[in-house]
């Protein structure tokens, strides 16, 4: 049984006194939803502070990015290890990250195995472009994208996968419910043949690209959908409690 996932990315928004301000008041809506494994990824300056403001709540933590180097001179980097004491969750390979900082599939799988070995739970993420998608490279694409990503892990249990496509992020064009999920269903393909049926059946994949508190649902009532990675929306506490609450009971959590 995979326990819905849903998790907030707020990218390069809020200063450590408005990420405060939105756990506030985020806290206690999203703290009484149980059967969803909430995490939330503010910018690396406010996970001191919010994994403070977290720590009694059934709320986790995760980074948006990480090195894959554990310590040593590379400044300006963060280190798996350092973000070991603060965060659960990692988000690696953003198609942001790909695309605005060169993150190619190789730096992506050393990144998965580094944060793996240094006890952080990844949220890959994969997905394809727009001109790729409308080449009918989407599988293509995403194939290779999950296979390079864990190329020699030896173990992926711990691992969280977003199905992102680069074209629904931000822009206010989510993809339909059935797109997402016939490419989620295609990766658990991917990675039944990687490792094994069962181990692709427990592993859970979310679904990322313009989720809103107006079509979640729309995504999570299919199976194949075990939650979101939610951008935008994440910033507005309103609307990231309802997304969450949507999910649990939609995935029969809460009635
Ligand atoms: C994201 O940043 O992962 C994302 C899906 O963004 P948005 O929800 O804003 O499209």
């Amino acid at each position: 049984m995979r326990i819905p996932f849903v998790s907030g990315n707020w990218k390069m928004n809020t200063m450590v006194t408005e990420a405060e301000k939105l756990i506030l008041e985020m806290l206690d809506g999203l703290d009484r939803i149980e059967g969803v494994e909430k995490v939330l990824c503010p910018p690396f300056v406010s996970l001191v502070a919010v994994n403070m403001m977290l720590r009694d709540s059934s709320i986790k933590l995760g980074a948006q990015n990480m090195y894959f180097e554990t310590k040593g001179a590379y400044t300006g980097e963060v280190s798996p290890l350092m973000l070991s004491e603060l965060c659960e969750f990692v988000i690696l390979g953003h198609s942001e990250r790909r695309w605005y900082f060169g993150e190619t599939d190789e730096i992506v799988n050393k990144k998965v195995k580094a944060a793996l070995s240094n006890k952080l739970k990844p949220i890959l993420c994969v997905g394809e472009r727009l001109a790729e998608n409308e080449a009918g490279k989407t599988k293509e694409v995403v194939n290779r994208q999950v296979t390079t990503a864990l190329d020699r892990v030896d173990s992926v249990s711990d691992l969280v996968i977003a199905y992102e496509p680069v074209w629904a992020i931000g822009t206010g064009k989510a993809a339909s419910g059935e797109q997402a999920a016939a490419t989620i269903q295609f990766i658990r393909d991917v990675l039944a043949k990687l490792w094994d049926k069962s181990i692709a059946q427990d592993l859970r994949i979310l679904y990322g690209g313009s989720v809103t508190s107006a079509n979640i649902a729309e995504f999570i009532s299919h199976p194949e959908i075990d939650g979101a990675l939610v951008g935008g929306a994440s910033l507005k506490a309103e609307e990231f409690v309802s997304i969450v609450e949507q999910t649990a009971k939609i995935k029969g959590r809460i009635r």
